[in-house]
């Protein structure tokens, strides 16, 4: 991969990092409201939720968007890791080079569509799907 390519995605890196790290703090503002509604009845930030039993269904949607969130969070910094330390753009698993079409789309991959769709495999196996 040529250092313009690079820095390209080292961009699109960025930008999605800081996306997420926006829609991250979104999320906790978003919990914490639902904790002032729950608190005080009379909260009058607006929120459109109803009844306790939705502030609980709100919360847990929350909690599995936000664990999401991080966890592409992570695959994008350790992306940005990986370009610091050159290895950038090669599979983590078998060390070929990962498409340029795929990178494009998802750059924070860390590894070839082969090990990819190897690693989802293994990853349903163990969750006894
Ligand atoms: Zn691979």
């Amino acid at each position: 991969m040529n250092a313009k390519t690079q820095e390209k995605l080292r961009k699109q890196l960025e930008a999605r990092k800081s996306e997420i790290e926006s829609d991250v703090s979104y999320m906790a503002n978003e919990m914490r409201s639902i904790g002032r509604e729950q608190d005080d009845e009379n909260g009058s930030l607006g929120n459109h939720i109803a009844d306790d039993g939705s502030n609980v269904a709100e919360a847990e949607r929350i909690v599995i968007v936000t664990e999401d969130f991080q966890q592409i969070l992570a695959q994008v910094n350790s992306a940005l890791e990986r370009m610091n330390e050159g290895t950038y753009g090669t599979c983590q698993r078998c060390g070929k080079v990962i498409g340029h079409a795929r990178l494009d789309a998802f750059p924070y991959v860390a590894h070839c569509i082969d090990c990819q769709s190897l690693l989802e495999r293994e990853q349903a196996l163990r969750a006894g799907a």
